[in-house]
């Protein structure tokens, strides 16, 4: 099964990703994580991408194609779950046909939404762990230990692109780009929408009843 998840930032994508992909044993591919791990380490790439990143808009198409098409080579199985990726109409028919010529087919794409003053609420207080990136979040789901990470004893960090203003960039960005997918995939018919409120698990479990039902309509 090939899945994505798209939604504006701090709906939960990355949550739900590491949730879905346990459920369904699939590779888990998230340019967001990868992006992120390569300016940890000031890759070449990493370098490349910083200023974007930290500004909120998207890092070029061409940056992004050379790490799916790494990704995709590595994983020629087709169970594959796409976190944040693409975001953009272009990176979306570029997927479309990359899957094609490994004649694999997208079964859906998800787009999770969230009312505009609760994501700000949760990407203001979202902290993380730098050695094994557990979420927290200051308010709702805080470390029992303030700043310190429950399973790792780490001090939690902040994404840098986590201040207010950015936040509103990337929402910006979101509907200036990333939006523009649902209307894309309705005209594939793989396209559904959640919700994303409530706890992790009530998100979780009104997804997988989504894609069972989107399957099995499907078939
Ligand atoms: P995320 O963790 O998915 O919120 O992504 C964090 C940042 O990484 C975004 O604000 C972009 O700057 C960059 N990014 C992640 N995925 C993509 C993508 N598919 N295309 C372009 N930029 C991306």
């Amino acid at each position: 099964m090939i899945l994505l998840l798209f939604g504006p930032p701090g709906v939960g994508k990355g949550t739900q990703a590491e949730l879905l992909t346990r459920h369904f044993d699939c590779a888990k591919f998230s340019t967001g994580e990868i992006l992120r791990e390569e300016t940890a380490i000031q890759s070449e790439l990493g370098k490349k991408v910083e200023t974007y990143m930290s500004s909120g808009v998207l890092v070029p198409d061409m940056l992004i194609f050379e790490i799916v098409d790494g990704f995709l080579t590595e994983h020629q199985e087709d169970n594959i779950l796409f976190d944040g990726f693409p975001r953009n109409l272009n990176q979306a028919v570029s997927l479309n046909t990359s899957l094609s010529r490994r004649n694999l087919h997208l079964n859906l794409a998800l787009e999770m939404y969230l009312e505009e003053t609760e994501i700000i609420n949760r990407l203001i207080n979202r902290r993380y762990c730098p050695e094994c990136g557990r979420l927290y979040n200051l308010v709702s789901n805080p470390p029992r230990d303030h700043g310190i990470c429950e399973k790792c004893g780490k001090i939690l960090a902040k994404r840098n692109d986590d201040r207010e203003t950015v936040i509103r960039k990337r929402l910006q960005v979101y509907h200036d780009e990333t939006a523009a997918l649902a209307k894309y995939y309705q005209s594939l018919n793989a396209y559904q929408r959640v919700h994303a409120t409530g706890s992790e698990d009530d998100v979780f479990n009104s997804i997988v009843k989504i894609i069972n039902a989107h399957n099995t309509e499907k078939r």
